[in-house]
């Protein structure tokens, strides 16, 4: 049995700890790269190829991972800060293996352009989008309250609206069926509160609401996150647990009524697919898939190679066995917009 990317991001992992300085950030970058790596390291090796190709690897830690895979040390359960993260070369193959969720999905429904933290323009990443078979995207920037990340105010949310439109008919006129959604990661105070006035969000197709702050708050957030359902504006909850790879474990609540406050509100919570947060996990997706509320699919990418990480998602749904119609990515985008809408006639 050769090793996996999984298990090599974990001894990548516990070598940093065994460093200081330039080793153990190459060490620590490396396992979290690890699961944005499109192929299994093992096959890459078998077939000679250099490992030097992939994002994060030097000489150092390919020379480490060939050592590791001539001869396979114990791997043990990852720590807690890394438990339950999923490589991309696994995705791959349930996809393959299992149900093809990523060839039937319609589009991408979080990502960031230049209007807040992204590097590209809103078209390139449209550009993308197409490349990549979508039937659409939503770009997803940042509202005003979060200033570390560009935050929007209201003024350029409606001028990034007014410049979404003027794409959209741009495709139209060129019969394209592709559409950007006008959205937002609107950030969402521990009380539930958004941070933007109601009315420039009345003219939006999606709103995400997701908490920035207070993340290590060891306490349960249950109410937290049923403030954030309850806001009228928010129709998904972006990256629930808020956890990020090998740094932050993410918040804690009784999951289950979180998720059936979700289902009773017809709202959905989030499969953030960026390797280093998918999250929701596999585990919470199970409970969620057993209470049947809403999921939607996103990438969080900040540039257009990181859309392609869609497949951490979607593998998360099929292992998590997320009913399709559950999905909300799988409804065509006239759907979609029509259930966004019947949210806002319910509150
Ligand atoms: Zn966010």
């Amino acid at each position: 049995m050769s090793l996996t990317n999984e298990q090599l991001a974990e001894l990548l992992a516990l070598e940093a700890e065994k460093h200081e300085g330039n080793k153990e950030k190459a060490a620590r970058r490396a396992s979290r790269k690890a699961f944005g790596w499109p192929r299994e390291v093992a096959d890459m090796v078998e077939q000679g190829e250099s490992l030097k190709t992939l994002p994060a690897v030097g000489p150092w830690v390919s020379k480490l991972m060939q050592d590791w895979l001539d001869d396979p040390p114990e791997v043990t359960e990852p720590d807690r800060l890394r438990a339950d993260f999923m490589s991309l070369a696994s995705a791959k193959h349930t996809l393959a293996t299992e149900w093809d969720l990523r060839d039937e999905l319609r589009g991408d429904l979080q990502m960031h352009s230049t209007y807040s933290d992204g590097r590209v323009s809103v078209k390139e990443m449209a550009l993308e989008g197409i490349a990549l078979g979508h039937e659409y995207i939503a770009i997803t920037d940042h509202s005003k309250g979060l200033k570390i990340a560009g935050g929007m105010s209201e003024e350029v949310l409606s001028e990034q609206r007014r410049e979404i439109d003027a794409l959209n008919d741009e495709l139209e006129q060129g019969n394209a069926t592709f559409r950007v959604l006008r959205a937002l990661e609107m950030n969402i105070s521990p009380d539930g509160t958004g941070d933007m006035e109601p009315k420039s969000l009345e003219e939006l197709d999606l709103v995400l609401g997701s908490f920035h702050s207070k993340l290590r708050i060891k306490e349960d957030q249950t109410d937290r996150y049923i403030s954030n359902l309850r806001n009228p504006h928010v129709h998904v909850v972006g990256h629930p647990r808020c956890r990020i790879y090998n740094f932050r474990i993410g918040l804690w609540a009784e999951w289950d009524r979180v998720f059936e406050e979700a289902k009773e509100l017809d709202k959905a919570v989030e499969i953030n697919s960026f390797p280093d947060r998918q999250d929701l996990n596999v585990e919470l997706l199970e409970i969620a898939a057993e209470i049947g509320c809403r999921v939607s699919i996103g990438t969080d990418a900040h540039n257009p190679a990181e859309m392609h990480f869609i497949e951490i998602g979607c593998a998360a749904a099929v292992r998590a066995g997320i009913q399709p119609d559950r999905i909300i990515n799988l409804m065509p985008y006239e759907e979609l917009l029509g259930w966004t809408a019947s949210l806002k006639t319910r509150v």
